[in-house]
């Protein structure tokens, strides 16, 4: 693109300030090291770098300074870009950077670091700071910011602040933690762009179109991605940090443009399990930022939102390792210019720059509390330690349990963030129960004690009075400041059962490895009649569709059954040898070992108890064709995360057709199409209209099988769509006062009255009765984990573990389906038994009770299935998965589309 006329072109004053932007007062550079136009052809602040064109500015950075700057790679994104950090620190610093990584090592674990060692150590070592850009694509001030930073620390002259920085931190620069999002946000940018830059916000250029550019490819937010690593770019990055062990950690984003700036100290509620000198750290950065703010004049608030409770975060997950995490937010200027609600233009170069400032202000601060920010870092651990070895909980127990592969995938996944994790050579008891060899242990007398209980304790505590502070808020109908989810417990959402014990479990262990699977195994006899897979497991869905995928004959029963004195549960996989190749045996071994499912061969089909093979309630599977929709309305985060779980945890592929196709197309080639959860702006009956209606009705009756999930059942129990039979509930009349529910009090037939009766307000409470809306819907719940009991006679419930751990999010509510139209085939617990863990609002715990989670109706030869709650929620439900594949392998194999 032509972007030296477009710049030449922008308005006088516009220009101007370009031109004379000064991004840092008084700097001397050296022209020896490029700047950002030297290598790209224009100034900081003039355009939106590309990824690419960041990379190679860095790269340019090194060649030109290799003795104190370093570029490495450390994760590749799905779309294929290189993800990049940058480490900067004075030669001397880099000429043995291995070292002071090993330094860091050491000072990480104090049970093989003495504190004289760990002194020594502090003595010698620069601390790292660790400064992360743009994990939200659209947020695109930082990444300039990082090339702004990275030049003026190898460039700038007779800077006494640069030279300490240089000397006594090494300053490791990520500069872009999402480069797919960043990407789309510029392509979508540059795409919409005329002769000048527009500041006009509902300008194409200011309107990103679906999905945005905050997600990655599978449109997840990595920014809640941290603990649970199911992306690329995550992944990558939990293993650099734990290789650096930065002492402090900068999470830098962007807000609504009409805001200023924003950084530390946090917001409460502050996650209990952090240690005290971190939080009292965050002043230091925040004091300094606030005085770099005041010499530039600029506005800046801290502490009112963007809190760090929830675990997933960049801001949080570095605290559990000791960093001190933060997160820095700049009104965005979501373009290169943007007009701000006070008149203001709001410039590109003006949002790098705060940025860039408080890099530096960071970077300062590490430098001059280098001795301090180290010792705090090694205490931090050691007292990690000894709190382990006080607390109530000192090892959690994970026994041999029917879904063990749910099991190796948690250890694994604790593991690779650094958590020591023990398997039983032999067996053992503790705690008043047996175990078998094998079981999991994991010990908290470790450094990452603080971590282990954040993800594993059923329920991490709010302080009360951020609670009661926002039960008082509710009551005034002012907006909760609860900003996140408020469950995430690892074995809760995974659906592992844990044991915990108050003593530390001392048996022969060996340490448990990273990987998330373990090969399967085939085991009994030759095959010669059939392969049977136990249902209820990922690896067992993964071996199907692998089974299918390769042409494979593929059937499983309804029920339970008894084989040679062993019991299969429901959905158990029958692979026959008559209807399938002769190397069957080959094919199974290589599918047990990939997919990690066990599977047993035999050589009768005699069944002792429940169906035979060819029974009525064994049926066929034939690979069905998937589809989701893509594009508005949907929410993308529900739609990319689905499309994920199914086409990367369980290899089917999906075809992502955008909305507005539905409305026509002929789907007569597809036996499923999910309808994911829908975005804020329009609904599925605003996209589909009537005539896409009737082609979706026509095409369930025809044998298609309907999954919507969360509020997409406000489109299919709509009651002028009534593709499913269950009802939308608004909020509980309560009794003992005149408030009334949203749809009984709009008398719209009536004629409005020009007064009303008078009446007298007693007492403040007839007062405060007086000015509460009539409320409509349930109020909304932040995300808490509620049970769910399965219905095993269902065939939706085949395999599926009898109790589920359910997010429940939002306001969506649904009335249980009657027995004649369909099937309740998971339902809330009662009031009581309902909350696994989190904080959820009284009224709504009692409306949940026993109202329905899954509900599966049969429509002409096809079904509709609603899971009234988004199951594949970050992609980090895994205990939902099992009757989530149900919905689409199983729904397929049982609607009678004519083949
Ligand atoms: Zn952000």
């Amino acid at each position: 693109m032509a972007m030296v006329i477009l710049i030449s072109a922008l308005t006088a004053t516009h220009l101007k300030a370009q031109d004379n932007f000064v991004f840092w007062p008084d700097a001397d550079y050296d022209p020896a090291i490029p700047t950002v136009k030297d290598v790209l052809g224009y100034k900081a602040g003039e355009r939106i770098t590309w990824h690419s064109d960041a990379v190679r500015y860095f790269e340019a950075l090194a060649k030109a300074a290799p003795e104190r700057v370093s570029v490495a790679k450390y994760a590749e994104s799905w779309e294929g870009r290189e993800l990049i950090y940058v480490v900067v620190s004075s030669a001397e610093n880099m000429a043995r950077i291995d070292d002071i990584k090993t330094g860091m090592q050491r000072l990480a674990d104090p049970r093989k670091t003495s504190r004289a060692e760990a002194n020594d150590i502090i003595s010698d070592q620069p601390a790292v700071t660790w400064l992360s850009y743009g994990v939200h694509g659209n947020e695109i001030s930082s990444t300039e910011a990082a090339m702004l930073t990275a030049y003026h620390l190898l460039a700038s002259r007779g800077d006494q602040r640069v030279a300490d920085i240089m000397r006594d931190t090494v300053v490791v620069i990520d500069p872009m933690q999402n480069p797919d999002g960043r990407d789309r946000f510029i392509h979508h940018f540059e795409t919409a762009e005329g002769l000048v830059p527009d500041s006009d916000r509902i300008s194409a250029e200011h309107n990103e179109p679906w999905p945005g550019g905050r997600t990655n490819h599978y449109l997840f937010d990595l920014n809640r991605d941290w603990f649970i690593m199911t992306q690329p770019e995550t992944r990558g990055r939990v293993e650099i940090l734990q290789e650096w062990y930065p002492v402090a950690f900068v999470d830098a984003h962007e807000m609504g443009s009409d805001s200023t700036y924003y950084f530390a100290p946090q917001a409460i509620p502050f996650n209990p399990y952090l240690a005290g000198d971190q939080l009292a750290s965050l002043a230091l950065f925040g004091k300094n930022n606030a005085r770099w703010f005041d010499s530039f004049g600029l506005d800046y608030f801290t502490r009112e939102i963007f809190d760090a409770f929830y675990p997933g975060y960049g801001a949080s997950w570095p605290s559990y390792f000791g960093s001190i995490g933060m997160t820095y937010e700049q009104a965005s200027s979501r373009g290169l210019v943007v007009r701000q609600y006070d008149g203001n233009d709001l410039s590109y170069a003006y949002t790098i720059r705060n940025h860039f400032v408080t890099s530096l202000s960071t970077a300062e601060i590490t430098a001059a509390n280098r001795e301090k920010f180290l010792t705090d870092f090694y205490n931090y651990h050691s007292s990690a330690i000894e709190d382990g070895s006080k607390d109530s909980i000192k090892s959690y127990i994970l026994p041999k349990q029917a879904d063990q592969a749910a099991v190796n995938k948690l250890t694994g996944l604790l593991v690779q963030q650094g958590v020591e994790v023990g398997r039983a050579n032999s067996s053992f008891d503790a705690c008043g129960s047996s175990y078998a060899a094998g079981t999991f242990v994991i010990n908290t007398a470790q450094p990452s004690k603080r971590f282990i209980r954040t993800l594993m304790d059923v329920n991490v505590p709010m302080e009360e009075s951020f609670l009661a502070e926002q039960e008082r808020r509710r009551a005034k109908n002012l907006r909760d400041e609860i900003y996140d989810v408020t469950a995430w417990s690892l074995p809760l959402m995974m659906n592992v059962k844990v044991d915990t014990c108050y003593r530390p479990v001392n048996e022969k262990f060996t340490a448990a490895g990273p990987e998330l699977i373990q090969p399967g195994t085939v085991s009994e006899g030759a095959g010669s009649v059939a392969y049977l897979v136990p249902w209820g497991s990922a690896p067992a869905v993964r071996l199907l569709v692998n089974a299918m995928r390769k042409g494979l004959a593929v059937k499983s029963s309804d029920l339970a059954f008894t084989h040679n004195g062993n019991r299969y549960p429901a959905g158990t996989l029958i692979l026959d040898a008559a209807d399938n190749p002769d190397n069957l045996p080959e094919i199974m071994t290589d599918l047990a070992h990939s997919t990690g499912a066990d599977t047993t061969s035999v050589d009768n089909s005699w069944v002792t108890d429940g169906p035979n093979f060819g029974s009525q309630n064994v049926v066929r599977f034939n690979q069905p064709k998937v589809a989701i929709v893509w594009d508005e309305p949907t929410l993308s985060y529900s739609a990319g995360n689905t499309r994920f779980i199914i086409e990367r945890q369980f290899d089917l592929p999906v075809t992502a057709i955008r909305a507005r196709q539905l409305i026509n197309s002929d789907l007569s080639r597809y036996q499923v199409l999910i309808l994911p959860q829908s975005g804020y702006r329009q609904g599925y009956a605003d996209v589909l209209g009537k005539k896409g209606t009737a082609n979706l009705k026509d095409w369930v009756a025809k044998g298609g099988v309907l999954i919507g999930l969360g509020n997409a059942n406000r489109y299919l129990a709509d009651p002028n769509i009534d593709l499913q039979s269950i009802r939308r509930e608004n909020a509980v009349v309560e009794t003992g006062n005149e408030k009334s529910s949203g749809t009984s009090s709009k008398n719209e037939n009536k004629p409005m009255e020009a007064t009303v009766k008078g009446s007298n307000l007693a007492d403040a409470s007839a007062y405060r009765d007086s000015i509460t809306p009539e409320k409509d819907k349930p109020d909304s719940v932040a995300g808490v984990l509620v049970k769910s009991d399965v219905d095993p006679d269902h065939w939706l419930g085949a395999g599926v573990a009898p109790t589920l751990n359910v997010l429940v999010r939002g306001t969506d509510i649904y009335t249980p389906i009657k027995m004649n139209k369909g099937v309740n085939v998971a339902a809330f617990r009662g009031a009581d038994d309902l909350l696994a863990s989190g904080y959820i609002w009284e009224q709504n715990r009692k409306q949940l009770a026993y109202k329905p989670f899954v509900v599966a109706q049969r429509s002409g030869k096809g079904y509709v299935i609603g899971f009234t709650q988004d199951p594949n929620v970050r992609a980090y439900l895994d205990g939902l998965n099992i009757i989530f594949m149900n919905a689409i392998l199983r729904g397929s194999a049982h609607a009678r589309p004519v083949r």
